[in-house]
Protein backbone atom coordinates (compact mmCIF):
# COMPACT_ATOMS: atom_id res chain seq x y z
CA UNK A 1 0.00 0.00 0.00
CA UNK A 2 1.30 3.33 -0.93
CA UNK A 3 1.09 6.33 0.68
CA UNK A 4 2.42 10.35 0.10
CA UNK A 5 4.63 11.93 2.40
CA UNK A 6 4.76 15.78 2.18
CA UNK A 7 8.54 16.23 1.87
CA UNK A 8 9.64 20.11 1.31
CA UNK A 9 7.65 23.51 2.06
CA UNK A 10 7.63 24.84 -1.29
CA UNK A 11 8.86 28.08 -2.51
CA UNK A 12 6.80 29.47 -4.95
CA UNK A 13 4.65 27.20 -7.22
CA UNK A 14 5.02 23.09 -5.57
CA UNK A 15 6.89 21.10 -8.20
CA UNK A 16 6.72 17.22 -7.91
CA UNK A 17 9.74 16.80 -5.27
CA UNK A 18 8.01 18.37 -2.64
CA UNK A 19 6.33 14.87 -2.20
CA UNK A 20 7.67 11.49 -1.65
CA UNK A 21 5.55 8.01 -2.67
CA UNK A 22 6.59 5.10 -0.03
CA UNK A 23 5.68 1.56 0.31
CA UNK A 24 4.44 0.68 3.47
CA UNK A 25 2.66 -2.73 4.45
CA UNK A 26 -0.97 -3.62 4.64
CA UNK A 27 -2.38 -1.82 7.73
CA UNK A 28 -4.88 -4.10 10.58
CA UNK A 29 -7.58 -2.46 12.02
CA UNK A 30 -8.11 -2.73 15.55
CA UNK A 31 -11.05 -3.34 17.37
CA UNK A 32 -13.78 -0.65 16.49
CA UNK A 33 -11.39 0.28 13.74
CA UNK A 34 -12.14 0.03 9.97
CA UNK A 35 -9.70 -0.64 7.01
CA UNK A 36 -10.76 1.56 3.72
CA UNK A 37 -9.22 1.63 0.86
CA UNK A 38 -9.13 4.99 -1.05
CA UNK A 39 -11.42 5.46 -3.81
CA UNK A 40 -11.34 9.11 -5.22
CA UNK A 41 -8.58 11.53 -3.45
CA UNK A 42 -9.71 16.03 -3.88
CA UNK A 43 -6.79 17.77 -4.31
CA UNK A 44 -7.84 21.24 -3.48
CA UNK A 45 -6.07 25.12 -3.90
CA UNK A 46 -6.28 25.57 -0.20
CA UNK A 47 -4.08 22.55 0.43
CA UNK A 48 -1.07 24.94 -0.78
CA UNK A 49 -1.76 27.05 2.16
CA UNK A 50 -1.32 24.01 4.61
CA UNK A 51 2.31 23.74 3.52
CA UNK A 52 3.05 27.16 4.88
CA UNK A 53 4.43 26.96 8.17
CA UNK A 54 1.83 29.56 9.45
CA UNK A 55 -0.69 30.07 11.68
CA UNK A 56 -4.05 29.65 9.82
CA UNK A 57 -7.47 28.49 10.11
CA UNK A 58 -6.02 24.80 9.75
CA UNK A 59 -2.89 23.19 10.85
CA UNK A 60 0.25 23.41 8.36
CA UNK A 61 1.03 19.55 7.34
CA UNK A 62 4.12 18.40 9.10
CA UNK A 63 7.18 17.58 7.13
CA UNK A 64 7.74 13.62 6.46
CA UNK A 65 4.07 13.40 7.10
CA UNK A 66 1.15 11.88 4.86
CA UNK A 67 -0.98 14.58 3.04
CA UNK A 68 -4.67 14.74 3.61
CA UNK A 69 -7.49 15.95 1.78
CA UNK A 70 -11.23 14.90 1.31
CA UNK A 71 -11.51 10.98 0.15
CA UNK A 72 -14.12 8.68 -1.19
CA UNK A 73 -13.38 5.50 0.35
CA UNK A 74 -14.66 1.71 0.53
CA UNK A 75 -14.75 0.02 3.74
CA UNK A 76 -12.74 -3.59 2.71
CA UNK A 77 -12.52 -5.05 6.65
CA UNK A 78 -15.20 -3.69 9.62
CA UNK A 79 -14.21 -4.47 13.58
CA UNK A 80 -16.51 -1.10 13.58
CA UNK A 81 -20.93 -2.04 14.15
CA UNK A 82 -21.88 1.31 12.30
CA UNK A 83 -19.88 -0.03 9.28
CA UNK A 84 -20.21 -2.44 6.59
CA UNK A 85 -17.70 -3.99 4.44
CA UNK A 86 -18.57 -2.53 0.65
CA UNK A 87 -19.97 0.80 2.46
CA UNK A 88 -18.73 3.66 1.16
CA UNK A 89 -18.15 6.82 2.99
CA UNK A 90 -16.25 10.50 2.86
CA UNK A 91 -14.34 12.30 4.91
CA UNK A 92 -11.09 14.00 5.35
CA UNK A 93 -8.35 10.85 5.40
CA UNK A 94 -4.80 10.67 4.32
CA UNK A 95 -3.16 10.32 1.13
CA UNK A 96 -2.70 6.41 1.17
CA UNK A 97 -4.15 3.78 -0.63
CA UNK A 98 -4.84 1.77 2.49
CA UNK A 99 -5.80 3.55 6.02
CA UNK A 100 -7.33 2.35 9.05
CA UNK A 101 -10.40 4.92 10.63
CA UNK A 102 -12.15 4.72 13.68
CA UNK A 103 -15.26 5.87 11.81
CA UNK A 104 -16.21 9.39 13.44
CA UNK A 105 -16.35 12.56 11.08
CA UNK A 106 -16.85 10.33 7.70
CA UNK A 107 -19.93 10.36 6.32
CA UNK A 108 -21.41 7.34 4.40
CA UNK A 109 -22.26 8.15 0.35
CA UNK A 110 -24.53 6.57 -1.95
CA UNK A 111 -23.63 5.27 -5.39
CA UNK A 112 -27.06 4.89 -6.67
CA UNK A 113 -27.77 8.48 -6.23
CA UNK A 114 -24.77 10.12 -7.64
CA UNK A 115 -21.31 8.66 -8.77
CA UNK A 116 -18.94 8.54 -6.33
CA UNK A 117 -16.74 11.47 -7.37
CA UNK A 118 -19.48 13.70 -6.81
CA UNK A 119 -19.05 13.77 -3.21
CA UNK A 120 -16.15 15.93 -3.65
CA UNK A 121 -17.51 18.15 -6.03
CA UNK A 122 -20.89 19.67 -6.52
CA UNK A 123 -22.28 17.20 -3.78
CA UNK A 124 -19.01 17.33 -1.18
CA UNK A 125 -17.31 21.09 -0.09
CA UNK A 126 -17.26 22.33 -3.56
CA UNK A 127 -21.24 22.48 -3.95
CA UNK A 128 -21.29 24.21 -0.14
CA UNK A 129 -19.10 26.71 -0.91
CA UNK A 130 -20.40 27.62 -3.90
CA UNK A 131 -24.15 27.50 -1.97
CA UNK A 132 -23.26 28.62 1.50
CA UNK A 133 -20.98 31.46 0.31
CA UNK A 134 -23.39 32.78 -2.21
CA UNK A 135 -26.54 32.61 1.05
CA UNK A 136 -24.44 33.73 3.51
CA UNK A 137 -22.52 36.50 1.21
CA UNK A 138 -24.04 37.22 -1.63
CA UNK A 139 -28.02 38.06 -1.45
CA UNK A 140 -28.60 37.62 -5.08
CA UNK A 141 -31.84 39.20 -6.13
CA UNK A 142 -33.34 38.56 -9.46
CA UNK A 143 -31.58 40.69 -12.23
CA UNK A 144 -28.50 41.39 -10.26
CA UNK A 145 -25.28 40.87 -11.99
CA UNK A 146 -22.86 38.21 -10.79
CA UNK A 147 -19.23 38.04 -11.85
CA UNK A 148 -17.75 34.94 -11.08
CA UNK A 149 -13.83 34.25 -11.01
CA UNK A 150 -12.21 31.11 -11.46
CA UNK A 151 -15.77 30.48 -13.44
CA UNK A 152 -14.74 27.07 -15.49
CA UNK A 153 -13.59 25.31 -11.75
CA UNK A 154 -15.19 23.82 -9.56
CA UNK A 155 -16.60 26.09 -6.91
CA UNK A 156 -17.17 28.77 -9.64
CA UNK A 157 -19.36 26.96 -12.23
CA UNK A 158 -21.36 25.85 -9.70
CA UNK A 159 -21.53 29.64 -8.39
CA UNK A 160 -22.31 30.63 -11.78
CA UNK A 161 -25.37 28.49 -12.24
CA UNK A 162 -26.61 28.99 -8.96
CA UNK A 163 -26.83 32.99 -10.40
CA UNK A 164 -28.73 31.62 -13.26
CA UNK A 165 -31.25 29.87 -11.19
CA UNK A 166 -31.56 33.14 -8.95
CA UNK A 167 -32.39 34.68 -12.42
CA UNK A 168 -28.93 37.00 -12.39
CA UNK A 169 -26.69 38.01 -15.39
CA UNK A 170 -23.70 35.74 -14.89
CA UNK A 171 -20.26 36.92 -16.26
CA UNK A 172 -17.64 34.23 -16.13
CA UNK A 173 -13.46 34.41 -16.03
CA UNK A 174 -11.00 31.91 -16.54
CA UNK A 175 -8.36 31.84 -18.51
CA UNK A 176 -8.54 29.86 -21.80
CA UNK A 177 -11.10 30.15 -24.85
CA UNK A 178 -12.26 26.45 -24.23
CA UNK A 179 -12.87 27.62 -20.35
CA UNK A 180 -14.88 30.31 -22.19
CA UNK A 181 -17.11 28.38 -24.06
CA UNK A 182 -17.27 25.42 -21.86
CA UNK A 183 -19.34 28.79 -19.16
CA UNK A 184 -21.27 30.37 -22.20
CA UNK A 185 -22.54 26.31 -23.68
CA UNK A 186 -22.62 24.56 -21.00
CA UNK A 187 -22.92 26.56 -18.07
CA UNK A 188 -25.72 28.61 -19.26
CA UNK A 189 -23.52 31.91 -18.06
CA UNK A 190 -24.22 34.98 -20.44
CA UNK A 191 -20.78 36.12 -20.52
CA UNK A 192 -17.21 34.68 -20.22
CA UNK A 193 -14.28 36.45 -20.26
CA UNK A 194 -10.36 35.04 -20.98
CA UNK A 195 -8.04 36.69 -18.25
CA UNK A 196 -5.58 35.78 -20.13
CA UNK A 197 -6.34 37.42 -23.69
CA UNK A 198 -8.65 40.23 -22.45
CA UNK A 199 -6.30 42.74 -21.99
CA UNK A 200 -7.62 45.68 -20.12
CA UNK A 201 -10.28 43.68 -17.09
CA UNK A 202 -11.36 46.32 -16.09
CA UNK A 203 -12.45 47.38 -19.46
CA UNK A 204 -13.64 43.74 -20.29
CA UNK A 205 -15.64 43.76 -17.17
CA UNK A 206 -17.02 46.80 -17.88
CA UNK A 207 -18.16 45.89 -21.33
CA UNK A 208 -19.69 42.92 -20.49
CA UNK A 209 -21.63 44.07 -17.28
CA UNK A 210 -23.14 47.03 -18.42
CA UNK A 211 -25.59 47.72 -15.19
CA UNK A 212 -22.07 47.03 -13.41
CA UNK A 213 -21.52 44.33 -10.96
CA UNK A 214 -23.86 43.87 -8.16
CA UNK A 215 -22.15 40.34 -6.34
CA UNK A 216 -18.54 39.10 -6.89
CA UNK A 217 -17.93 35.37 -6.11
CA UNK A 218 -14.21 35.69 -5.91
CA UNK A 219 -12.04 32.82 -6.24
CA UNK A 220 -8.69 34.13 -7.55
CA UNK A 221 -8.22 37.59 -5.66
CA UNK A 222 -5.41 39.81 -7.15
CA UNK A 223 -5.56 41.98 -9.68
CA UNK A 224 -8.28 40.19 -11.00
CA UNK A 225 -10.60 41.40 -8.09
CA UNK A 226 -8.70 44.56 -8.75
CA UNK A 227 -10.49 44.70 -12.02
CA UNK A 228 -13.72 43.96 -10.55
CA UNK A 229 -14.17 45.91 -7.52
CA UNK A 230 -13.31 49.28 -10.11
CA UNK A 231 -16.65 48.09 -11.69
CA UNK A 232 -19.16 47.64 -8.77
CA UNK A 233 -22.21 49.03 -8.09
CA UNK A 234 -23.82 50.74 -5.11
CA UNK A 235 -24.46 48.41 -2.08
CA UNK A 236 -22.29 45.46 -4.25
CA UNK A 237 -21.22 42.20 -2.47
CA UNK A 238 -17.91 40.58 -2.29
CA UNK A 239 -17.65 37.21 -1.45
CA UNK A 240 -13.86 36.35 -0.66
CA UNK A 241 -14.01 32.80 -0.91
CA UNK A 242 -10.59 32.21 -2.70
CA UNK A 243 -7.53 34.03 -3.79
CA UNK A 244 -5.60 31.59 -6.08
CA UNK A 245 -3.37 33.82 -7.67
CA UNK A 246 -1.76 34.82 -4.52
CA UNK A 247 -1.11 31.32 -3.07
CA UNK A 248 2.24 30.62 -4.64
CA UNK A 249 3.91 33.90 -3.68
CA UNK A 250 6.40 34.66 -1.47
CA UNK A 251 5.13 38.49 -0.26
CA UNK A 252 2.16 39.60 -0.84
CA UNK A 253 1.81 42.22 -3.79
CA UNK A 254 0.22 45.55 -3.05
CA UNK A 255 -2.20 46.58 -5.64
CA UNK A 256 -5.44 49.73 -5.34
CA UNK A 257 -6.32 50.01 -2.20
CA UNK A 258 -10.18 48.86 -2.45
CA UNK A 259 -11.49 51.30 0.87
CA UNK A 260 -12.07 53.75 -1.48
CA UNK A 261 -14.24 52.15 -3.58
CA UNK A 262 -15.97 50.38 -0.62
CA UNK A 263 -16.92 53.35 1.10
CA UNK A 264 -18.19 55.53 -1.90
CA UNK A 265 -20.26 52.43 -2.92
CA UNK A 266 -21.31 51.36 0.52
CA UNK A 267 -20.01 47.93 -0.67
CA UNK A 268 -19.44 44.87 1.64
CA UNK A 269 -16.52 42.55 1.09
CA UNK A 270 -16.65 39.61 3.48
CA UNK A 271 -14.02 36.55 3.42
CA UNK A 272 -16.40 33.08 4.02
CA UNK A 273 -15.05 29.92 4.90
CA UNK A 274 -16.96 27.09 4.47
CA UNK A 275 -16.53 25.17 7.39
CA UNK A 276 -17.44 27.81 9.76
CA UNK A 277 -20.99 26.69 8.33
CA UNK A 278 -21.17 23.16 9.25
CA UNK A 279 -25.05 23.19 11.00
CA UNK A 280 -26.14 24.73 7.42
CA UNK A 281 -24.55 21.50 5.18
CA UNK A 282 -27.69 19.22 5.55
CA UNK A 283 -30.60 21.78 3.66
CA UNK A 284 -28.01 23.08 1.33
CA UNK A 285 -26.59 19.83 0.47
CA UNK A 286 -30.64 18.43 -0.25
CA UNK A 287 -31.24 22.16 -2.56
CA UNK A 288 -27.75 21.22 -4.85
CA UNK A 289 -29.67 17.16 -4.81
CA UNK A 290 -32.80 18.52 -5.85
CA UNK A 291 -31.25 20.86 -8.48
CA UNK A 292 -28.72 18.16 -9.56
CA UNK A 293 -31.56 15.71 -9.88
CA UNK A 294 -33.89 18.61 -12.10
CA UNK A 295 -30.94 19.05 -14.33
CA UNK A 296 -30.64 22.63 -12.77
CA UNK A 297 -27.36 22.43 -12.34
CA UNK A 298 -24.97 20.10 -14.58
CA UNK A 299 -20.87 19.66 -13.38
CA UNK A 300 -18.11 18.62 -14.99
CA UNK A 301 -14.92 16.79 -13.78
CA UNK A 302 -10.94 16.45 -14.13
CA UNK A 303 -10.29 12.85 -13.40
CA UNK A 304 -6.75 12.09 -13.12
CA UNK A 305 -6.09 8.42 -12.30
CA UNK A 306 -3.63 6.77 -10.93
CA UNK A 307 -2.78 7.22 -7.29
CA UNK A 308 0.84 7.80 -7.82
CA UNK A 309 -0.40 11.23 -10.19
CA UNK A 310 -1.60 13.06 -6.88
CA UNK A 311 1.16 15.79 -6.76
CA UNK A 312 0.77 15.95 -10.61
CA UNK A 313 -2.84 16.75 -10.44
CA UNK A 314 -2.71 19.50 -7.50
CA UNK A 315 -0.02 21.58 -9.19
CA UNK A 316 -2.15 21.23 -12.35
CA UNK A 317 -4.50 23.13 -10.36
CA UNK A 318 -1.85 26.03 -10.79
CA UNK A 319 -1.71 25.36 -14.22
CA UNK A 320 -5.52 26.11 -14.93
CA UNK A 321 -5.53 22.25 -16.33
CA UNK A 322 -8.88 21.32 -14.92
CA UNK A 323 -12.55 21.78 -16.22
CA UNK A 324 -14.81 21.70 -13.08
CA UNK A 325 -13.45 19.70 -9.85
CA UNK A 326 -10.01 18.01 -10.28
CA UNK A 327 -9.95 14.97 -8.62
CA UNK A 328 -7.70 11.93 -8.45
CA UNK A 329 -9.16 8.29 -9.35
CA UNK A 330 -7.09 5.66 -7.22
CA UNK A 331 -7.05 2.54 -9.43
P1 LIG B 1 -10.70 25.28 -9.11
O1 LIG B 1 -11.39 24.09 -9.65
O2 LIG B 1 -11.26 26.62 -9.42
O3 LIG B 1 -9.21 25.18 -9.60
C1 LIG B 1 -8.32 26.20 -9.56
C2 LIG B 1 -8.46 27.11 -10.80
O4 LIG B 1 -7.91 28.37 -10.48
C3 LIG B 1 -7.64 26.64 -12.00
O5 LIG B 1 -8.32 25.72 -12.80
C4 LIG B 1 -7.34 27.94 -12.72
O6 LIG B 1 -8.32 28.18 -13.74
C5 LIG B 1 -7.51 29.03 -11.65
N1 LIG B 1 -6.22 29.70 -11.43
C6 LIG B 1 -5.03 29.13 -11.12
N2 LIG B 1 -4.09 30.07 -10.99
C7 LIG B 1 -4.70 31.26 -11.22
C8 LIG B 1 -4.27 32.62 -11.26
N3 LIG B 1 -2.99 32.94 -11.01
N4 LIG B 1 -5.17 33.59 -11.54
C9 LIG B 1 -6.45 33.28 -11.80
N5 LIG B 1 -6.93 32.02 -11.79
C10 LIG B 1 -6.07 31.03 -11.49
O7 LIG B 1 -10.54 25.14 -7.53
P2 LIG B 1 -11.74 25.14 -6.46
O8 LIG B 1 -13.01 25.39 -7.15
O9 LIG B 1 -11.58 23.96 -5.61
O10 LIG B 1 -11.39 26.41 -5.59
C11 LIG B 1 -11.61 27.72 -6.10
C12 LIG B 1 -11.20 28.74 -5.05
O11 LIG B 1 -12.06 28.63 -3.93
C13 LIG B 1 -9.79 28.57 -4.54
O12 LIG B 1 -9.19 29.83 -4.37
C14 LIG B 1 -10.00 27.87 -3.22
O13 LIG B 1 -8.94 28.10 -2.34
C15 LIG B 1 -11.30 28.47 -2.76
N6 LIG B 1 -12.07 27.65 -1.82
C16 LIG B 1 -12.43 28.24 -0.67
C17 LIG B 1 -13.20 27.60 0.24
C18 LIG B 1 -13.61 28.32 1.47
O14 LIG B 1 -14.22 27.76 2.36
N7 LIG B 1 -13.29 29.59 1.55
C19 LIG B 1 -13.63 26.21 0.03
C20 LIG B 1 -13.26 25.67 -1.27
C21 LIG B 1 -12.48 26.39 -2.15
P3 LIG B 1 -8.04 29.20 -14.96
O15 LIG B 1 -7.66 28.34 -16.13
O16 LIG B 1 -9.34 29.88 -15.12
O17 LIG B 1 -6.92 30.10 -14.55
Amino acid sequence: SRTILFKNRPQGKPSTSDFEIIQEGQPEPGEGEILLKALYISVDPYLRGRMRDEESYIEPFKLNEPLESMVVAEVVESKNSAFSKGDHVSGMLQWKELQTAKGNGLNRVHKEIAPLSAYLGILGLTGLTAYLGLEKIGDLKAGDTLVVSGGAGAVGSIAGQIGKIKGCMVVGIAGSDEKVKYMEEDLGFDKGINYNTAGDMKKAISECCTDGVDVYFDNVGGEILDAVLANINKDARIINCGAISLYNEKEMPTGPRPEGILIKKTALMQGFLVRDHVKDFGPAFRQLSEWLEEGELVYEETIIEGFDKLPEAFIGLFEGKNIGKMVVKVQ
